[in-house]
């Protein structure tokens, strides 16, 4: 059983997030549903984190916390789900395997009592991933899966039709060992036309698993998640950009997606826990084996990393320590002999500077390109070390670092002084600015 680390320093086996949809305030809504939301989430949340506990795995805990929240009149998915025009309803969901990236999904099921169970049953049953339609009913009836009659939906009694909290679910898990699982399910948007398929039944819209990178649910006006791809996207930033599963959570709702849209949970294969909403509001919950455990209604900032602490300039330390993580990063990089990676935090930017023994490089293409030419192999590169480092804040998005910096090698050891600027992007904070020198004495050729 792989043990995993947290961000302190307790050891992370397994890790779950739900959600239960984005949409309006809930300070607005009354007390009787605040409550039952409520309810529902720490009653799937609690499930979840049972089940892990006792060692259940990422697909069968997501199945059974999204057949939970399914059954509960609250959300709308299953039991509370909303009506199209017509006055019926027509049920999506999906789910997926992050180990082997096997997945199933149905779309517009009329009664199917957890149309979760019944995308399991897609995936492993069929040698399809999606059913639609006559034919994911027919197929309901095929596996036996429970089947209702029309009035166990409870829409119009829970939801007035002018509801705009949506409601979907969706559950990402990592187990313990170390396999992560996603799933969706909703009854689509209000009134939506007969017919319309939203993102929660589209893997890689608004579900995706993939073991060397994340789990990923998302909710909210499902047609931008899918021209999006959103929950892929999750995966990809992280896969080919090595971006961090909260910056690029971030990117996409701060930026690919237009405010109001929606939410995400992703959770990746090292436990990090993301939750973010650019809606009024989003129902949500987080567990994982050191004990956490939390739900919401509504995340300050709507999650966002960089707006929901306070300016740095008032919160020095956490600046701090996201800078100085972000420079062990850089070292840890430089010493596995990966200069791309060690290039990461800089900007990637035509202005960005660079000068080191007195020569001045311009853009994050040439200063890369510079690297690669002096430290052609690993004996070269050498090993990397970080030193006294001392901060400096520049307003409230701007910090200057001083430091010292060390290469040990066979060949000619180095140290030297180094002066960063960096400042605040909205995927994180980036070098701008680096002057890099020799001492005791600075050398005006390299
Ligand atoms: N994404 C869902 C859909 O468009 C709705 C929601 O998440 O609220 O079907």
């Amino acid at each position: 059983m792989p043990l995993l680390k947290s961000s302190g320093d307790e050891k992370l086996n397994w890790a779950i997030v739900i959600h239960g949809g984005a949409g309006s305030d809930p300070q607005k809504w009354n007390d009787a549903k605040t409550k039952i939301r409520e309810a529902g989430l720490n009653r799937a949340l609690s499930a979840g984190r049972d089940a892990l506990a006792n060692g259940t795995n990422a697909l069968d805990t997501v199945e059974l916390v999204i057949r939970i929240l399914e059954d509960d009149a609250a959300f709308n998915a299953g039991r509370g789900a909303v009506l199209t025009k017509e006055g019926n309803v027509e049920l999506d969901a999906s789910i997926m395997d992050g180990k082997t990236r096997a997945c199933g999904a149905v779309a517009g099921v009329t009664a199917t009592r957890n149309p979760i169970n019944l995308a399991r049953l897609v995936m492993t049953e069929t040698p399809h991933v999606l059913l639609a339609g006559k034919g994911a009913n027919q197929f309901a009836e095929q596996q036996n899966v429970p089947l209702v009659a029309p009035d166990y939906f409870l829409s119009k009694a829970r939801f007035p039709e002018n509801e705009p909290h949506f409601g979907t679910v969706g559950c990402a898990v990592l187990d313990s060992d170390g396999n992560l699982a996603a799933g969706t399910s909703t009854g689509g948007t209000s009134k939506k036309l007969p017919g319309r398929v939203g993102d929660s039944p589209i893997v890689g819209a608004g579900t995706y698993a993939a073991n060397d990178t994340c789990a990923v649910s998302g909710t909210g006006v499902g047609e931008e998640y899918i021209r999006n791809s959103v929950a892929y996207d999750v995966a990809a930033r992280m896969r080919y950009a090595n971006e961090s599963i909260e910056d690029a959570v971030t990117v996409i709702m701060q930026k690919t997606l237009q405010t109001g849209v929606g939410g995400i949970i992703a959770l990746s294969k090292d436990g990090k826990i993301v939750m973010q909403h650019n809606t009024p509001g989003m129902s949500c919950g987080a567990a994982d084996s050191t004990g956490r455990f939390e739900t919401h209604l509504i995340l300050k900032d709507g999650g966002s990393p960089l707006s929901n602490e306070p300016t740095d300039a008032t919160n020095p330390s956490r600046t701090q320590t996201q800078i100085t993580d972000l420079l062990l990063q850089q070292v840890k990089d430089w010493n596995q002999g990966n200069i791309d990676a060690f290039m990461k935090p800089y900007w990637n930017s035509d202005q960005l500077t660079f000068s080191s023994g007195g020569k001045v490089t311009r853009g994050y293409a040439k200063t890369l390109q510079g690297y690669k030419e002096r430290y052609p192999d690993v004996k070269t590169m050498g090993t990397l070390g970080f030193e006294k480092l001392e901060f400096q804040a520049l307003g409230n998005d701007a910090m200057q670092v001083l430091g010292t910096w060390k290469l040990a090698r066979d060949s000619q050891p180095m140290e030297g002084r180094f002066t960063l600027v960096l400042r605040k992007f909205p995927e994180g904070w980036k070098i701008i600015h680096d002057h890099t020198s020799k001492t005791p004495e600075d050398e005006v050729q390299e």
